[in-house]
């Protein structure tokens, strides 16, 4: 089959420079690693309460599997995942086909952006919502219709819907939405799907599924099943615990997870995430202690804001969106002065509001303890 070129310019420029959508991308910031604030402000025993990880670390079966696999690093990893694909398509009740993995699931969203935006293209979104969905929009020239929260800090999807036009080809919708901890419910995202178009494909990104669990939290997956154009994202970065192995995946339709094959990197999935994930997959207790730990932080959580008079936002999640009602950037690094480090609302346009992540009883305990002194 003979590709088809657009037409190019007459050379290439010199000295090299970069299509005008490339440097309107913005480089990712991350919350504060430990390392850095050790360095930076000759502290030790830092809290670190912002990027949502699990602070009880990785299962300890995963660790095992971890260092079984370490000898075996010398070898490519098998490209599909197949222990780990036929575990996690058993445990989903989804077909194989329906799963693609990636170096985390923002390897995903990259992928969806590659394959599905032509220029021109559009894409909405929730704003404040995860950031990296724009930057797939840019990246591949797709003007992004944010639109805001609503004054729950819910997504607005009547709003969402209304934006949907001829040129509309991915939707995103962050379920529990990262930075505000809350969802939409089955039937508004029930009515939602029934006005999207088939041209269009809904993302639904549900990087806190585990904690999210209650009667009125859609599980993406069952859409899927139904053949809708809806692409679940899911990863183990977060209740299970592997954020630094980068592992995460999609549930979608197998002629869309076709595509993806394509577009991915043949070795986007090492074989030590592989086997971790496959083990952690399997250690039910271990996400059993994490959710118990989490429900009782975020009672702790929800008392102290209390009684500091803080208005917060109810979490689906293990994060709690609080306002501090003050600059938060000066709350931040007076926290960070006492070692516990959070995630400003600034970067999310809330310049009143902090993102904390549910830890271990005794470091959410330092966090208000340390809330509090910041506060005076
Ligand atoms: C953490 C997070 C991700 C990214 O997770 P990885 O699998 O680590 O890439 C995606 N979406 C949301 C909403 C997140 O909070």
């Amino acid at each position: 089959m003979t590709q088809t070129v657009p037409p190019r310019r007459a050379q290439c420029p010199d000295p090299p420079t970069v299509a005008e959508n490339i440097t309107h991308l913005t480089p990712y910031r991350p919350g504060k690693p430990i390392e850095e604030v050790e360095r930076e402000l000759g502290l030790t025993d830092i809290v670190k309460l912002a990027s949502n990880e699990n602070n009880l670390g990785p299962s300890p079966k995963a660790i095992e599997a971890m260092q079984r696999a370490a000898a075996q690093m010398h070898l490519y990893p098998e490209a599909t995942a197949p222990r780990l694909r036929e575990a996690l398509a058993r445990h989903l009740g989804v077909d194989e086909k329906m799963l693609v993995f990636g170096n985390g699931s923002d390897d995903i969203i990259h992928l969806l952006g590659v394959t599905f935006l032509e220029p021109g293209d559009e894409v909405i979104q929730a704003e404040p919502s995860f950031v990296r969905y724009k930057a797939a929009a840019i990246l591949n020239n797709a003007p992004c219709h944010s639109l805001p929260l609503d004054s729950g800090w819910t997504h607005d999807l009547e709003a969402m819907a209304e934006r949907i036009n001829a040129h509309t080809r991915l939707i995103f919708l962050c379920n529990p939405n990262n930075p505000t901890g809350t969802i939409v419910s089955r039937a508004a995202l029930e009515r939602f799907l029934d006005r999207v178009p088939e041209r269009a494909i809904v993302v639904l990104d549900e990087a806190y599924f585990e904690y999210a669990q209650g009667p009125d939290f859609p599980d993406g997956s069952r859409y899927v099943q139904e053949g809708r154009n809806v692409v679940v994202l899911r990863t183990f970065s977060k209740i299970y615990g592997l954020a630094g192995l980068r592992i995460g995946y999609g549930i979608m339709r197998p002629e869309i997870a076709a595509w993806l094959e394509r577009t991915r990197e043949p070795f986007n999935v090492s074989g030590m995430a592989q086997a971790a994930a496959l083990a952690a997959l399997a250690d039910t207790e271990h996400v059993e202690r994490t959710l118990a730990m989490n429900a009782a932080g975020k009672q702790a959580f929800y008392a102290g804001f209390e009684a500091l008079g803080l208005p917060y936002t109810p979490t689906h999640a293990n994060f709690v969106w609080v306002d501090v009602r003050r600059d938060c950037k000066a709350v931040f690094e007076a926290l960070l002065r006492q070692g516990v480090i959070t995630r400003t609302g600034d970067i999310f346009g809330a310049p009143t509001h902090l993102r904390v992540t549910i830890g271990r009883p005794e470091e959410n305990a330092r966090f208000l303890t340390a809330l509090r002194a910041a506060l005076d």
